[in-house]
């Protein structure tokens, strides 16, 4: 995609309201409000899952804890991290899916994914470095059949180009203490890895 076409896809997925019947039915009983953070020429893409209430709150992607834990995995400043000339953020939907009557996260529309990604895609053309968090993303972006332990433990099979991560969330404090490895193992790698791509471009 020529990058004048950009503008207009930006433009397009923000007044997206395909979802607006499936949210008012949610607990939350909210409107679309699709966070877009991306410009072709960005380097890194975060492929994340779905924007939380804080987010959907703010407009802008992981401005909450699991940002601030995303962003120390990374090794990167809130302003490097926000970087739209070099960070792109792309979920696998870009609204906040809404809770379920028990309060638990739904999972983002399938629609949104199939609606997008493949513009987005071609916008932002062959990235040097990308990020999928959570399940979603990963059988996304990696075609993932495992659970996210096993995809993220394959992390080498992977890498340079493609490091599958958890989801940051506080609710994986418990996974992370079970996986030492990977603070130790994946991370120093994905942070020397995020510093020669930010150093290239
Ligand atoms: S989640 Fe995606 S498809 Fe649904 S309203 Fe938001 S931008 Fe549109």
């Amino acid at each position: 995609m020529p990058p004048e076409t950009a503008p207009e896809l930006v433009r397009g997925i923000e007044s997206c309201r395909l979802c607006a019947p499936d949210f008012a039915r949610t607990a939350t009983a909210h409107k679309p409000r699709p966070v877009v953070w991306f410009r072709p020429g960005a380097r890194i893409l975060i492929a994340g899952q779905a924007p939380g209430l804080r987010v959907h709150e703010a407009g802008r992607p992981f401005w909450d804890a699991s940002g601030r834990r995303l962003r120390e995995w990374l090794g990167m400043s809130e302003d490097e991290f926000y970087d739209l000339t070099r960070v792109a953020v792309v979920p696998m939907a870009f609204c906040f899916p809404g809770y379920d009557a028990k309060g638990g996260d739904l999972p983002p529309p399938p629609r949104c994914a199939a609606t997008w990604h493949g513009q987005v895609t071609e916008a932002l053309g062959e990235m040097p470095l990308l990020l999928p968090v959570g399940g979603h993303a990963h059988r996304w972006h990696l075609g993932a059949k495992g659970g996210v332990t096993e995809t993220v433990a394959g992390w080498r099979s992977h890498a340079p180009r493609f490091f599958p991560l958890p989801h940051p969330s506080w609710r994986n404090t418990g996974w992370l203490k079970r996986n030492p490895w990977f603070a130790a193992e994946l991370l120093p790698v994905l942070r020397a890895r995020v510093r020669e791509v930010l150093d290239e471009g």
